[in-house]
């Protein structure tokens, strides 16, 4: 093998780590630990799947025609510059792989996603971590992270594992504010929790150096269909399906993604749920001594007092058959994401971390 190697920068990558499904020698167990809908996909996404099957021998759409066209009448949007991707994922890698190689930065947030760093480092760019200022985006500080060698700058708004988001002033600041070459991209993959907040879709159509990345793995409940996009400036758009597979999304993942975005009602109650059940876990979680940021999307960070008493609740947790995610991966070591799930896992959660404080282990 001594001669074969993979690119530089590819052995630097550390393996992305999903949210656990399952517990050893624990039944019953709840899975609260990749933000996923609790309410599961829309009915009519099911149907929608159903009614494709019988077209499994056939190849997939190549231009996602009928997807697009329900995101840009849903979204209000122009069709020809959205993108479709297998998840909002596989935006973020086209982006770097089509603007950033060796001797660029690809700047991203000290507590932001993770596949910010492994897509950069794919390319053979380098990732640029910057400070938040207590858990939120600092845009002074991105501005001054940027060089000449800046290609993108990733922000998460609301920010996944922070659940904070920043408002649009200041985004469009960060966006004015770029070096000529870089590329803002406003990652939106928690952006319809936002009641009202449109992601940054009239940033974008207003300017040449912004893209936006959405996804259907939210609160779509969609996740295993692997359904996300972008939408950008024509150019950039373009650039993006140059390298993109033909047929990269299948035949069933269209369909579930189409139907789910006309179904204004199940997105409707879910977001109103979510909405309602995470202040409610947030201040049930406070009573009991463990407080959060106010979270913007279908999480909450809970803060505790170190790294040792985070473990030790999520192991309590774990014990209980309620999986939450740690983040000390994201450079929170004291902290644990938990997904905000129906209102009886709610209330187990709190109950159950109730009890950990209360001294049970
Ligand atoms: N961006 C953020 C901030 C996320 O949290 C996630 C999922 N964890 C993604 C993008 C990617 O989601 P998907 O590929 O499922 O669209």
């Amino acid at each position: 093998m001594g001669e074969i190697r993979p690119q530089p920068g590819i052995l630097d990558i550390e393996l992305y780590q999903g949210g656990k499904a399952s517990v050893e020698g624990v039944s019953n167990v709840v899975k609260l630990s990749s933000n996923e809908n609790p309410f599961g996909p829309s009915p009519a996404a099911q149907e929608a799947v159903r009614r494709v099957l019988h077209e499994m021998h056939r190849y997939p759409s190549t231009d996602h025609a009928a997807l697009r066209a329900a995101i840009a009448e849903v979204h209000g949007l122009a069709f020809s510059r959205i993108v479709c991707g297998v998840g909002s994922d596989e935006i973020i890698h086209f982006l770097c792989q089509a603007y950033a190689g060796p001797g660029d930065e690809v700047v991203h947030t000290e507590h932001g996603f993770g596949m910010y760093k492994i897509s950069a480092r794919a390319a053979g760019a380098t990732p640029v971590e910057v400070r938040e200022k207590e858990r939120v985006t600092d845009v002074d500080a991105l501005l001054a992270a940027c060089t000449e060698r800046t290609k993108l700058v990733f922000i998460a708004n609301p920010n996944n594992p922070t659940g904070t988001m920043i408002g649009l002033a200041e985004i469009e600041r960060l966006a004015e504010g770029l070096p000529p070459q870089a590329i803002l991209v406003l990652d939106g993959a928690y952006a319809e929790f936002v009641e009202g907040y449109d992601g940054g879709a009239r940033l974008v159509d207003g300017r040449d150096n912004v893209v936006m990345t959405r996804t259907f793995s939210k609160l779509y409940g969609l996740g295993g269909m692997r359904v996300g996009w972008g939408y950008g400036p024509q150019e950039i758009i373009d650039v993006l399906n140059r390298i993109r597979g033909p047929f990269n999304l299948s035949i069933p993942a269209l369909a579930a993604a189409e139907a789910s975005i006309r179904d204004i009602d199940f997105v409707e109650r879910c977001r109103s749920e979510n909405t309602r059940l995470r202040t409610w876990l947030a201040e049930a979680l406070m009573e009991h001594g463990v407080p959060s940021d106010t979270s913007c999307a279908n999480f909450i960070l809970a803060r505790f007092a170190d790294r040792d008493e985070a473990e030790a609740c999520d192991l309590f947790l774990q014990r209980e058959g309620l999986i939450v995610r740690r983040v000390a991966g994201y450079n929170l070591p004291a902290a644990l994401r938990i997904t905000v799930g129906d209102e009886a896992s709610c209330r187990r959660v709190a109950h159950v971390i109730g009890r950990f404080k209360a001294g049970e282990r």
